[in-house]
């Protein structure tokens, strides 16, 4: 398996933030705790699990938080940022605000 760099990640977080149309939290520190969750993971399941959660055991059980996970774009448009909040929404970033804690959709029925 290919290991994934910090520098990678980064990139990673960047491309989904481009594509998706938001943007990443920009607390520095909190940013690259993220970076460094996600890189841990990635070299250790082969994939990018969420940083916030626990692994289920398989990437097919894991498979809704790989990241950015099923709820990410929910969340964002509810809340304003994912459960993690690595990822915010535009107009959180742009009103200065910090991103809230949020309950995890993992758990809901
Ligand atoms: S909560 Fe955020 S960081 Fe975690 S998987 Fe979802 S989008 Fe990625």
């Amino acid at each position: 398996m290919n290991e994934k760099t910090k520098e990678q990640t980064r990139l990673f977080t960047q491309m989904v933030a481009k594509k998706q149309g938001w943007k990443l939290n920009p607390d520095e520190s909190f940013y690259e705790d993220l970076v460094d969750g996600l890189t841990n993971n990635y070299n250790r399941h082969g994939y990018y699990l969420c940083p916030c959660r626990d692994s289920d055991g398989s990437r097919e059980t894991d498979k809704d938080f790989i990241c950015p996970c099923v709820w990410s774009w929910q969340d964002i448009s509810e809340f304003g940022n994912c459960y993690c909040a690595l990822f915010i929404s535009e107009s959180l970033a742009a009103s200065g605000e910090q991103p809230a804690s949020i309950p995890d959709r993992r758990y809901e029925t």
